[in-house]
């Protein structure tokens, strides 16, 4: 491909609130296809709303783009150091009778001398303008629909559109590829490159993602935060991996993969146009995937900040990170996402039991000979080898004796110990890091409450 006819995307994100799972999808998508084609990534922050924007979005906007693992070849540009183009750009179609000023009442006015307190409307010709989206296919809209639309406002700011187009046609942008809310403002935005005598981009709007409910994703009844799946312990190479698959699958039905193979196998004519459901299920189980993929060093460095002592509820100095080095590789299997660690491994540190209520209930109120089952592991634990194998032979003897099989016998046990009635394999961990005397107080501690 000659560099003339090279693609060249964007990513033009508003800082007005924090990355969500929508815009890192468009994102993604925008550097699938750059990198899948040999084409260039800009990166253009759209802040001309100075009312809404903050700079620590726009850092935001950076430090997830990295996480994710998507960089890009030319920016980023700030929309917002752009005014005096946008100016020229509006005098221009002023000039050429594309465009014409009004008053604050919203009359017309004679003239094109841009000024304080004069809007700039666009002069919409009859017709219609017909997009090629590439997802959506053809897509008409009848002028009369828009009007003689607000390119330039009486404070003297550019609109949403004007700044988009001019700024498309200046870095050359070839494709748009956007959510689909956008897509209401596409024929406004081609009616102004083309008065400007750009040709404007091909677009691609992606697919609107979806709840449970099939309803738009919301910030009020959906967590949609890139930062909270990250708080909670998804890795962003699962994130990533599932983000691809929102509006687009491989041709081969392969999901879980490099992604390398990703970039190989995408195509953006194969984005349809369905809107696209955000299983947070699904996606803790491509998190399950990649966690188990991590060797045993690398899922410990990832785990790290979740056992870091602001977010952990033991005291810091009983902290054993040999403990969880050792637990880890007995609980990688159950882990959906990093944060989970904190459930497995919080009874060896705690210096009180963290019990959970219902698992009291279930596995000892309501278990079947809890209290002499309570009473003849005390007795049993008091004088056996401290050994795993030793510990778990006792506790299973108990059960025998009193007629219930293995996993009844040790349910009560593991909610004294641990105050769960799930979490890892018990009697290694138990054996080999809490003393004898420890499990015997927190037996009877058990036993007394009962
Ligand atoms: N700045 C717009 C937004 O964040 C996107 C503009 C575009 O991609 O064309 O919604």
């Amino acid at each position: 491909m000659s560099l003339a006819h090279r693609p060249r995307v964007r990513f033009a994100p508003s800082p007005t609130g924090y990355l969500h799972v929508g815009s890192a999808r468009t994102a993604l998508f925008n550097w699938l296809y750059a990198r899948s084609v040999g084409g260039t990534m800009v990166l253009r922050i759209e802040d001309t709303d100075e009312s809404r924007n903050r700079p620590e979005l726009t850092d935001a906007i950076f430090e997830y783009l990295a996480w994710l693992g998507i960089d890009y070849d030319e920016g980023p540009h700030h929309q917002s150091e752009r005014r005096e183009r946008h100016r020229e750009a509006v005098q221009q179609m002023l000039d050429d009778g594309r465009a014409y000023l009004c008053d604050s009442d919203d009359n017309e006015l004679a003239g094109t001398e841009m000024a304080e307190g004069r809007a700039v409307r666009f002069r919409t010709p009859p017709g219609a303008t017909v997009i090629d989206d590439v997802v959506r296919g053809e897509v008409t809209v009848a002028h009369a629909q828009l009007g003689d639309f607000v390119i330039w406002r009486s404070d003297g700011s550019p609109t949403f559109v004007l700044a988009n187009a001019v700024d498309d046609a200046d870095m050359a942008v070839t494709h748009a590829i956007r959510g689909e809310d956008l897509l209401s403002s596409t024929p406004r935005a081609v009616l102004v490159a083309e008065a400007l005598g750009a040709t404007p981009p091909v677009y691609a709007h992606l697919p609107l993602l979806v709840n449970e409910q099939r309803q738009k994703l919301s910030k009020r009844s959906d967590d949609v935060s890139l930062a909270s799946y990250r708080q909670r312990g998804f890795l962003a190479s699962a994130m990533a991996n599932y983000l691809a698959l929102l509006g687009w699958g491989p041709r081969d039905g392969v999901e879980i993969r490099p992604m390398a193979e990703i970039i190989e196998q995408f195509r953006l004519e194969d984005v349809n146009k369905a809107p696209a459901f955000f299983d947070v299920a699904k996606l803790e189980h491509f998190n399950g995937v990649y966690i188990r993929g991590l060797d045993a060093e690398e899922l410990l460095e990832a785990l790290a900040p979740h056992l870091e002592a602001d977010r952990v509820p033991w005291p810091p100095e009983r902290y054993r990170p040999a403990v969880v080095a050792a637990v880890v590789p007995l609980v990688r299997e159950k882990l959906r996402t990093l944060s989970d660690i904190e459930r497995q491994v919080d009874w060896l540190f705690c210096p009180e039991v963290p019990m959970d209520e219902a698992s009291w209930e279930k596995a000892v109120v309501r278990g079947k000979a809890s209290a002499e089952i309570l009473d003849a592991a005390l007795a049993a634990l008091a004088d056996c080898p401290w050994d795993p194998e030793a510990v778990k032979d006792a506790v299973f003897a108990v059960g025998e004796a009193h007629g219930v099989n293995r996993s009844k016998a040790q349910a009560p046990v593991r909610v004294a110990v641990t105050g769960r009635s799930v979490g890892p394999p018990l009697f290694e961990p138990m054996v080999n890091h809490l003393s004898r005397e420890e499990v015997l107080r927190r037996l009877r501690q058990a036993r007394a409450r009962l």
